[in-house]
């Protein structure tokens, strides 16, 4: 039997290791990064929200235009089957819409493009090592790049126009940084490479609304803050303001939440993870646990 404990692809029905996965080279999600995608975590063998990640994804497809002749069960069963196949138990999927190719060469037309569906994943990914977030990451706020406008690229469908954050990664990297988060043109905080961010100030958590991701962490975390007498704000978070938080942190489905101990030359708690983001973190990781969120792997397949 194929080993497939590195990583599975769902390529056309047909399920194979990553390594053997592509696209060809004149597909427009590669000449002109047009894909629309999403990726939901497996944790201990099972989905966490897999109707909302694949929910989401559908809107995307719809505000993007893609075609891909899937609907909702087609798609969790393509990727319960991938993961399964996998064996893996704590898992970073991702389900991709590509516009694909165009018969006709040359052509700028995408309405004769081939939209295709393919999904891949790989071990449980983590955009911060875990011994790192336990302690607080840092953050570089990219000074040579503002996020791309959401008038130009809608953020609200996760894509791979990632020439903005790439930039900031190189600035961040430079610096001595764990990971970059950028600006809008009118100097708010926005989001980075895989994550949202929020500031706390006393019992409020305020994150960005608009010009960013509606993060399923995001979402998680804003719930989370009932259960844990925080009051969550979605507002414009003007950077000024965010510097002056009490703490602040990042959440992605790749880690959960993400405590920040410093932020370009500013240390929030004596430069460790603040009190808030890691109660915030530990609650996160007993919320993908809860078995009405979760989706086990081989139960969604029995059940078709
Ligand atoms: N913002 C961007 C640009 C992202 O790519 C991601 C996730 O990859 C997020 C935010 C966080 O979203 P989620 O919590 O759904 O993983």
């Amino acid at each position: 039997m194929t080993d497939l404990s590195t990583g599975a692809a769902w390529m056309g029905g047909a399920i194979l290791p990553i390594a053997d996965a592509a696209i060809p080279v004149t597909d427009w999600g590669l000449t002109h990064s047009d894909i629309a995608y999403d990726v939901v975590p497996v944790w201990q063998g099972a989905f966490f929200r897999l109707d909302d990640y694949v929910a989401r994804f559908i809107a995307s497809l719809t505000v993007g235009r893609y075609d891909i002749g899937m609907d909702h069960a087609a798609i969790c069963a393509a990727l319960t089957d991938m993961v399964r196949a996998s064996g893996l138990q704590d898992a970073y999927v991702a389900m991709v819409a590509a516009r694909g190719r165009n018969p006709a060469a040359g052509s700028r037309d995408p309405r004769d493009c081939a939209n295709h569906f393919y999904a891949w994943c790989v071990p449980y990914v983590h955009i911060v090592k875990p011994e790192v977030a336990a302690q607080g990451t840092s953050v570089w706020i990219a000074k040579t790049v503002r996020r791309i406008p959401a008038d130009s690229v809608n953020p609200r469908v996760k894509n791979y126009h990632w020439g903005d954050f790439t930039s900031g990664l190189f600035e961040a990297k430079e610096n001595g940084y764990e990971t970059t988060l950028l600006l809008d043109h009118d100097g708010h905080v926005t989001e980075g490479p895989g994550f949202n961010v929020f500031a706390v100030f006393g019992d409020r958590v305020v994150t960005s609304d608009h010009g960013v991701l509606h993060g399923i962490t995001r979402r998680t975390v804003l719930e989370i803050c009932a259960e844990a007498g925080l009051t969550p704000e979605t507002r414009p978070l003007p950077l000024d303001e965010f510097l002056n938080a009490d703490e602040v942190f990042l959440s992605s489905s790749g880690g959960g939440v993400i405590p920040v101990a410093r932020v370009d030359d500013r240390y929030f708690s004596n430069g460790t993870a603040g009190p808030v983001a890691t109660d915030l973190r530990a609650r996160y990781f007993d919320w993908i646990m809860r078995d009405d969120l979760r989706t086990p792997v081989t139960k969604a397949l029995a059940g078709r």
